[in-house]
């Protein structure tokens, strides 16, 4: 059902983004898979989504920290495609540690890609949708968009802006068409996640399976992880026509952990 519909999906070469990649391919989308990771493996990740779903799948190596090539992605896509109608902002990472020894240079990255990237790419996107009639902005924020946890001052503060970034852009793409939500995961297993644990050991004194259940785990009701393909059907959803009212929303895929 989203066929004839063009998808660029930021920080898609792993984890929840090839997921939602996938998913909107799996539903018709053509795909502009974007993020880090070593070019063989890419290629044959474009390679089998095509394979899969029959639609046109391209990637494109923008840096998003730099807010030139995060507008370029946009720009190089629409070259290609002819227009966005689907954006997904996903691509983001993450850094542990106590604030007085939080590095500098982590806060900016941070900051850089996982919000200022979403403004860069919506602000390069947003009039063509508005022109069209049509546009589905999905931000990929973070149960941490919501409340906090300790040693990731960064990161919440990032995804927190993300959701009043989200809530603007709703407001003014209500009348054209535009719809703008965030999508709030809880802990999904990606090499985000398994790449955090070490450091949170190291920040908390604790071992990697005492992190994984009584840090992890813990903030989660349900007691597992989400799983990508969890995240991506509501990706699928909020890109379709019966998303078309659902626009300002930060919906939560925590497993119960912003309820309490
Ligand atoms: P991941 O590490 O598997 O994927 C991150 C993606 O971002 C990769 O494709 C990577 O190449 C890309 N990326 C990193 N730096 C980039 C850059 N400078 N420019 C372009 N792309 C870049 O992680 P994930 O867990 O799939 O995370 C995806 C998103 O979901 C992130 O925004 C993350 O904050 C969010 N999230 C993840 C979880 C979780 O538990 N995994 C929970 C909540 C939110």
């Amino acid at each position: 059902h989203l066929s004839g519909r063009v998808a660029v999906v930021t920080g898609s070469t792993s984890g929840i983004g090839l997921g939602i990649a996938r998913a909107l391919a799996g539903a018709g989308a053509d795909v502009v898979l974007n993020g880090l990771g070593d070019r063989r493996d890419i290629d044959r990740a474009c390679e089998d989504l095509s394979n899969e779903s029959g639609v046109k799948v391209i990637f494109d190596d923008a840096n998003l920290a730099d807010p030139v090539e995060a507008r370029n992605l946009i720009v190089r896509s629409v070259w290609k495609f002819g227009k966005v109608d689907i954006l997904v902002n996903n691509a983001g990472v993450q850094h542990v540690n106590q604030i007085e020894n939080f590095p500098d240079e982590k806060w900016d990255t941070i900051i850089a890609l996982n919000l200022s990237a979403a403004f860069h790419t919506i602000k390069a996107s947003f009039g063509a949708m508005k022109a069209n009639n049509f546009g589905r902005i999905i931000n990929v924020a973070s149960a941490h968009g919501l409340v906090a946890s300790p040693f990731k001052s960064a990161y919440v503060a990032a995804k927190h802006g993300v959701i009043g970034l989200t809530k603007t852009v709703a407001l003014e793409g209500a009348e054209f068409g535009v719809t703008c939500n965030a999508i709030c995961p809880g802990y999904v297993w990606t090499p985000l996640v398994e790449n955090q644990i070490d450091s949170t050991a190291m920040a908390r004194g604790l071992t990697r399976e005492e992190v994984i259940r009584d840090v992890l785990l813990a903030a989660q009701p349900t007691k597992r992880f989400a799983e990508t393909e969890e995240i991506a059907a509501l990706a699928v959803f909020l890109a379709s026509d019966s998303g078309k009212s659902i626009t300002g929303a930060a919906l939560p895929i925590d497993g119960g952990w912003t309820a309490h």
